[in-house]
């Protein structure tokens, strides 16, 4: 297994994806992988929980079956200044927050709004990943977003499903990575699965980073101990 934990994926909780918190985790834990995040979709995205189900995600035990369960969410950005959709007090508790643009939540604007919402969101303090950055149906100034991420220790994901289902994904993902070697910024390797069957799931991230010749200390998900190190850095202490 080329990661240890997977730091995005999705339950029924948001509404489009077809399993059990428990399953996933199981699943996880089958595929050998030592961590896993749930990162339910914000409240914007139509079908997807309430913000109190991110505020109540402590009651989710941090260990089952021997893998550690990291409580996080995949926030959506609703505005160009980088605003999301899920409030402080709920953001607080979680240990991983991801935002995103996605087109049901935020219209497509220019490079320099799009670019203007990934760098609000990279200063927020609650926020540690940038998801899904290489979507064409939001282009940006790819190093500037880097080099914010790079100011403020955040990591940018590379993420495996945009291969399949973003197309054209690939060439701004490509670009992205060599940025973030260029600069020196972290990046997280995540499935974006919505279904079990996809958790662990890098394959093409993989390759990239291979080819690309990606410094692996860089990866904050490689292994369970570089995870626990990134959310350390950002305040969280985390014990394995
Ligand atoms: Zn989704
Ligand atoms: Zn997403």
């Amino acid at each position: 297994m080329f990661l240890e934990v997977e730091t995005h994926c999705h339950t029924i909780a948001s509404g489009h994806a077809y399993n059990t918190l428990e399953e996933m985790v199981l699943e996880a834990q089958r595929k050998g992988l030592k961590g896993i995040c749930i990162t339910d979709h914000g409240p914007e995205m139509p079908g997807s929980c309430s913000s109190l189900y991110f505020y109540n995600l402590i009651v989710v035990p941090r260990k089952i079956n021997g893998i550690m369960v990291f409580r996080g969410c995949e926030a959506n950005i609703v505005d160009y200044e980088g605003r999301i959709d899920i409030p402080e007090d709920a953001l607080k508790r979680l240990d991983f927050v991801i935002a995103s643009l996605h087109d049901v939540c935020i219209p497509s604007g220019t490079v320099f709004d799009h670019t203007r919402a990934l760098i609000g969101a990279i200063k927020n303090r609650y926020i540690h990943c940038i998801g899904h950055p290489g979507n064409p149906l939001y282009e940006i100034d790819k190093e500037e977003v880097v080099l914010a991420a790079k100011e403020y220790k955040k990591a940018i994901e590379i993420n495996n499903s945009s291969f399949y289902v973003r197309e054209k994904s690939k060439e701004n993902c490509i670009e992205i990575l060599k940025l973030c070697k260029k600069h020196g910024v972290y990046i997280a390797m995540g499935s974006d699965a919505h279904y079990k069957a996809d958790i662990g799931r890098c394959e093409i991230t993989q390759k990239l980073v291979c080819e690309y010749e990606f410094p692996p200390e860089l990866i904050v998900n490689k292994s369970l101990e570089s995870f626990i190190s990134f959310l350390k850095l950002h305040g969280k202490d985390i014990e394995i």
